[in-house]
């Protein structure tokens, strides 16, 4: 990461301290009716231990998806000092890094997974724990390769176990919502793995589907995008008009639904939740997650509303912290906020 890049991460982590984060990452305590939800994304074997025996020694919870939705509909309580973890996209490391650490420290999390992204096999990979060498760095490093970026249905059913499988929708999709180029330009990076969701999707040809990635020729300039569920109708450029409201809500049932038809299908469970990329979302959007079956839904640091969700908070925002702030939670060997502020700039 450039310095520039850090710089603005900094000044976003600080800004986001005195406006949006939950007190406990200030230095307070834990309100006992709030459950903290952390958000991961690709998984660093060594600073994910050292969260995951943090949260293990000082006597914490991790909940499992069922527990969660119970507690903050006020179902059934959780144990005090409970948390959420989940992890986003499915990526490579929720399996060989994440599966292993998780399971021999006996805590749990949720995956939240984009279905298209994930690999259409039974192939189950080696972790960190049954390798070395070679091996072992190409497998931390496997989120960023075009090898195999994502998990494969093997894994994920090998790791029900230990993770709740829920979903972050089947396409983690941007949009095209204008004729107008941005600065943005395809590519190669954008044509596969997590580089794809970046690339909007969009009407190249007359009664085709909306298509992406490799589909889009290298080199062209892309269009303004948003994400699927920002509200923001799709400007079909083939038709040169906006998408109709009940054209979008199809699109975001046909990306909420098949998720959760798939999950069923490959790891034969019920996701009762959707993660929304990016974290951005809208009134549509929630309501067509109610619609196609789900419990709740995950945002991320909320700019209203509570910072961090408890009973009676709506179930389809819930609001989630950054990993960073595993170990400022109350405990032994708390971590000090500069530590925290200085192990993020050195990244
Ligand atoms: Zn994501």
């Amino acid at each position: 990461m450039g310095f520039a890049n850090r710089a603005t991460d900094a000044v976003r982590l600080l800004l986001d301290l005195v406006t949006r984060d939950p007190p406990f990452v200030r230095g307070g305590g834990l309100d006992p009716h709030a459950i903290p939800v952390f958000t991961f994304h690709t998984l660093e074997p060594r600073s994910f231990e050292r969260r995951m025996r943090y949260l293990r020694d000082t006597g914490y919870e991790t909940l499992t998806m069922r527990q969660y939705l119970d507690s903050i509909s006020g179902r059934a309580a959780a144990p005090p000092k409970s948390v959420l973890l989940t992890i986003d996209d499915g990526r490579a490391t929720t399996w060989t890094v994440g599966y292993p650490i998780l399971k021999r420290l006996g805590l749990r999390a949720t995956a939240f997974l984009v279905t298209s992204a994930v690999h259409d096999s039974d192939e189950v990979s080696k972790t960190i724990d049954d390798a070395s060498g070679t091996e072992l760095s190409a497998l931390i490093g496997r989120d960023d390769t075009n090898d195999r970026p994502f998990v494969s249905w093997g894994e994920v059913r090998a790791m029900r176990d230990v993770f709740d499988i829920e979903s972050h929708t089947h396409l983690h999709a941007r949009i095209a919502v204008s004729g107008t180029a941005s600065s943005a330009v395809m590519t190669e990076s954008m044509q596969r793995g997590y580089g794809a969701f970046d690339c909007p999707f969009q009407w190249l040809a007359p009664g085709g589907p909306p298509v992406r990635g490799g589909a889009v020729p290298l080199g062209s300039r892309l269009p303004e995008s948003a994400p699927r569920l920002s509200g923001r109708p799709a400007w079909r450029a083939v038709d040169q008009r906006r998408e109709t409201d009940s054209e979008m809500r199809a699109a975001i049932a046909f990306d909420l639904g098949e998720a959760r038809r798939l999950i069923r299908e490959k790891a034969h469970v019920e996701a009762s939740t959707v993660c929304y990329p990016w974290h951005v979302f809208s009134p549509i959007a929630k309501e067509v997650a109610a619609e196609t079956g789900h419990r709740g839904a995950f945002a991320g640091k909320s700019s209203k509303g509570p910072t961090i969700s408890g009973p009676g908070s709506d179930p389809f925002e819930i609001a989630r912290v950054g990993e960073d702030y595993v170990e400022r939670l109350p405990g032994t060997g708390r971590k000090p906020l500069l530590t925290v502020f200085a192990d993020k700039a050195r990244r």
